[in-house]
């Protein structure tokens, strides 16, 4: 079915990085999920292989591909460690998407190369603790003072906050008194005022760094503004709608991952005498996790072709967010029931798979909120 998306450098990719993710993510997957380690020496080699710059232009040191190419990768790469793929997706998109489709060339400049490289880690703070879903009650105040902005406010949830060298984040902006808007900024992560909380605990993506981060009368330049006030809130909008698309895309690879360990297992383990997939109960779900997989992968190259088209994703990526993400939920707890009691327990990788597969139901927008978005685009081209 990939062959309906893909261009000759798909297929490369594609190659490249299920060769990557076999022979160095895979081996150390349990064990950085145990450690709750980041993966810095993966980070590394993948801005080796031009993974953390996937979709910058060559010009600013990027590997110029696609949406496509972008999904094609979190897939294999979430099919060995969400954590890993986390990593890499939360950089490519969320940390540079703001910068690429809003950043002037001074900007573009500047901080592009060091984030295509993955000599720098980029993180994006738009979640606030009391504005989730509902981002735009964003309390952080930028507040202009001459040629500088000074920020008060704080982040919560933010994926590899500890470990970036950038961040772009959202503020309010005010005026002369006044809020004018939700901007989006990007400021190095050595700002002084900046300051990063504690490694959250968390029930999956347990290699992932995710923290808080508060701002304490932070000074910033009022050329770390991406784009304008009056663009503020679809800046961060249109980097979601993108996000949708990775987020989708891991949890194809959360569920492949869990799906092809079940598939395995099941021709393994014996029962009364027999391979335990002879009994159509269990051949029966193994069908409806390889269906639901496929639906999904033709909801997320779908979205992700359409973004490569350059045509409107809204719809398209909510509901390949959330078809995918409540695919990776049923099949990672297919995977589990399949294993039977080993599959509760630490030493089968399914259990790993399970507790990383909730948070994709959740982050960028939760089902309810992918629901909301595509009953307004649906009910939107109802003429009466
Ligand atoms: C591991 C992890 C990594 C994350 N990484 C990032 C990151 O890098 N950057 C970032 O900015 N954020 C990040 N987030 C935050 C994430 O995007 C938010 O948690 C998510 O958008 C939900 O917001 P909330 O937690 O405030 O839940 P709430 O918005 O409080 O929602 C609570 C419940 O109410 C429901 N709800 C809310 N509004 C409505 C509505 N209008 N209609 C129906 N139901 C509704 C929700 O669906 C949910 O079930 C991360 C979160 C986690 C856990």
């Amino acid at each position: 079915m990939d062959s309906l998306f893909f261009k000759e450098e798909h297929v490369m990719i594609q190659d490249m990085v299920k060769d990557f993710a076999k022979t160095m993510v895979e081996p150390v997957a349990r064990e950085l999920d145990e450690r709750e380690m980041f993966p810095k020496d993966l980070v590394s080699q993948m801005g080796k292989l031009g993974l953390m710059g996937i979709m910058v232009p060559e010009q600013y040191g990027g590997s110029g591909l696609d949406m496509t190419a972008f999904a094609t990768a979190i897939i294999e790469l979430g099919r060995a460690d969400a954590s890993v793929a986390i990593t890499m997706a939360a950089h490519n998109s969320l940390g540079t998407i703001p910068l690429l489709l809003f950043g002037n060339e001074d900007q573009k400049k500047n901080y592009l190369p060091m984030l295509a490289s993955g000599e720098t880690l980029g993180a994006f703070g738009l979640t606030e603790p009391d504005a989730g879903s509902d981002a735009g009650s964003t309390k952080t105040k930028a507040v202009r003072q001459g040629n500088e902005y000074i920020v008060n406010g704080g982040k919560i949830f933010i994926t590899n906050a500890g470990e970036a060298g950038l961040l772009s984040f959202t503020s309010q902006v005010v005026e002369d008194g006044d809020s004018i808007g939700i901007a989006a900024f990007i400021i190095p992560t050595d700002t002084p005022g900046l300051e990063i909380g504690k490694k959250e605990k968390k029930m999956g993506w347990k290699a992932s760094d995710t923290r808080q981060l508060y701002f304490k009368d932070m000074k910033i330049p009022a050329e770390a503004m991406l784009g304008t006030p009056e663009s503020g809130f679809k800046t961060f909008m249109k980097t979601l709608a993108s996000g949708r698309i990775s987020i989708g895309a891991l949890s194809i690879g959360t569920a492949l991952g869990a799906y092809e360990k079940a598939l395995k297992y099941s021709k393994e383990r014996y029962a009364f005498n027999r391979p335990i997939h002879e009994f159509q109960s269990i051949s029966f779900k193994l069908s409806d996790m390889a269906t639901k997989i496929e639906a999904s992968k033709l909801l997320v190259y779908h979205a992700a072709w359409l973004k490569d088209q350059g045509r409107s994703i809204n719809k398209e990526a909510a509901m390949a967010k959330l078809f995918a993400s409540e695919t990776a939920m049923d099949v990672t707890r297919e995977a589990i029931q399949i294993h039977g009691g080993y599959g509760y327990v630490k030493d089968y990788d399914v259990e790993r798979y399970f507790r990383d597969a909730k948070i994709l139901e959740i982050g960028e927008g939760t089902s309810e909120i992918q629901r909301m978005i595509i009953s307004r685009e649906i009910l939107k081209d109802v003429q009466l």
